[in-house]
């Protein structure tokens, strides 16, 4: 079954609301084998929703709304879209008698002349019950078995509605065995989309009929590999064996699979080994220790940390030598060392992480560019070092250098001593 979605909205067209709407029903449809083919946003005005309406409808024959059932003269989807289907507004006596006995239980007063425009309705429409506010969603279909279902605007609401009325109404003309759309995530860090498609080579534009998606962030790439053609049986073996294949081609750069963080990742790694963290941070001031200890139960892994931002501090808590201070700037691969090394004796831990960079805006040089990152990771005094420059504003950099050296403490519990990271350029 092929859908499209209108959300409707004034507040949607001006960028003051986003359409988190569209997004929540494209998600719990896609599970249920329903394709979202199309999303159209439009205005609150008669016009351009039926226009919107109508144009979906003449696609599919089948439409979800959202919005403009209030009250209020911006509401203007029901007899909009009852016009569409030749269908005048009649008062519907459940809907009003609802609405009274809430009006006189919440506010203790009769309902204002305003709301009983909520119980109009398009004439032979059904009505889908709304347990979650006051505006009940409304089903209106034609002889030809077109169908629209429009649902109230508030989030709370719609996503309710979704999961009380709507899917066990769309489950009822859904096949069995149909197929279903399921996707499998691979999370990659420190490698660049354009080296992840060439290492994937002839997989690169999609895996055994499976879509494959890049979808790039602050994480790193995260690869999406979309079934949208098999039955749910098929789908789940059929999703395994492409990301063998995908794994096969760049497993080394795969961290985790689905929502995995990084940090809670190494967390139980080091917990398995009986290790234990401390960390060292300049440029990144607590980012890596704040990932780090977001997760439960961190207490058995990190001891602590020190924010070494001035040079000073650097020299003073962790024993970096100002000779290298002086000689190869803070930003430096001995520095970074230093740092690793000076917390991990400091704390006592069996790990320790130094990072230290250049975020920017200001301060970077044709040697040392903004986004310039040392790392370095200490396991048990093997310490493992990396550079790289990082891309985006100072807030991405930031973010991306904690991931950096979450990463370099993956690679060195992998054996990994590749040196260079995805965006090192030059030495
Ligand atoms: P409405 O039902 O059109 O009166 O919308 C009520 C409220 O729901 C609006 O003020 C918005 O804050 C919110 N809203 C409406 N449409 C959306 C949407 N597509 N995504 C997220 N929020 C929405
Ligand atoms: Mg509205």
């Amino acid at each position: 079954m092929h859908i499209e979605i209108v959300t409707i909205g004034d507040e949607l067209l001006l960028g003051f609301t986003i359409d988190t709407n569209a997004a929540h029903l494209a998600r719990e449809f896609a599970a249920l084998g329903v394709r979202i083919v199309r999303r159209t946003t439009c205005g609150d005005d008669a016009d351009s929703i039926a226009g919107a309406v109508r144009d979906a409808l003449g696609r599919t024959g089948a439409v979800i709304t959202t919005g403009g059932l209030g009250p209020t003269a911006d509401d203007q989807t029901k007899p909009a879209i009852g016009a569409l289907f030749g269908r005048g507004m009649v008062l519907d006596g459940d809907i009003l008698a609802n609405l009274e006995q809430r009006w006189l239980k919440r506010f203790g007063h009769p309902l204002p002349t305003s709301n009983r425009q909520q119980a109009m309705v398009p004439d032979g429409a059904t009505i889908l019950e709304n347990r979650h506010g006051s505006a009940p969603g409304i089903w209106l279909e034609d002889a030809q078995g077109r169908w629209v279902a429009m649902l109230p605007g508030v989030p709370r609401e719609m996503r309710g509605m979704v999961a009380d009325t709507l899917l066990p109404r769309l489950r009822e003309r859904i096949a069995p065995g149909g197929p279903v759309v399921r996707a499998r995530t691979l999370r990659t860090a420190n490698i660049a989309e354009s080296a992840l498609a060439d290492r994937l080579g002839e997989l690169a534009g999609g895996v055994n009929g499976l879509s494959l998606a890049y979808l790039p962030g602050r994480d790193g790439v995260d690869l999406r590999l979309t079934s949208y053609s098999l039955p749910s049986m098929e789908t789940e073996r059929a999703l395994n064996a492409a990301a063998v294949l995908v794994r096969e081609k760049v497993g080394r750069f795969v961290y985790g699979e689905g929502d995995d963080d990084l940090a809670a990742l190494m967390l139980a790694e080091c917990g398995a080994r009986g290790a234990t963290i401390a960390v060292a941070e300049s440029c990144t001031g607590g980012m890596l220790g704040m990932r780090l200890t977001a997760v439960p139960g961190s207490s058995r892994v990190v001891l602590g940390g020190t924010i070494a931002y001035a040079n000073e501090v650097k020299i003073r808590e962790l024993q970096v030598a100002a000779e290298d201070i002086a000689a190869h700037g803070a930003v430096s691969e001995p520095v970074a060392r230093a740092m690793a090394t000076g917390v991990r004796r400091r704390f006592g831990s069996s790990i320790g992480i130094g990072l230290t960079g250049l975020a920017g805006p200001g301060g970077g040089t044709p040697d040392k560019p903004v986004g310039t990152v040392w790392v370095a990771v200490d396991v048990d005094g093997d310490v493992h070092a990396v550079r790289a420059v990082l891309p985006g504003d100072r807030g991405e950099i930031r973010w991306r250098a904690a991931q950096l050296a979450l990463d370099r403490l993956r690679r060195a519990f992998a054996q990994d001593t590749e040196g260079a990271a995805w965006t090192a350029r030059g030495a």
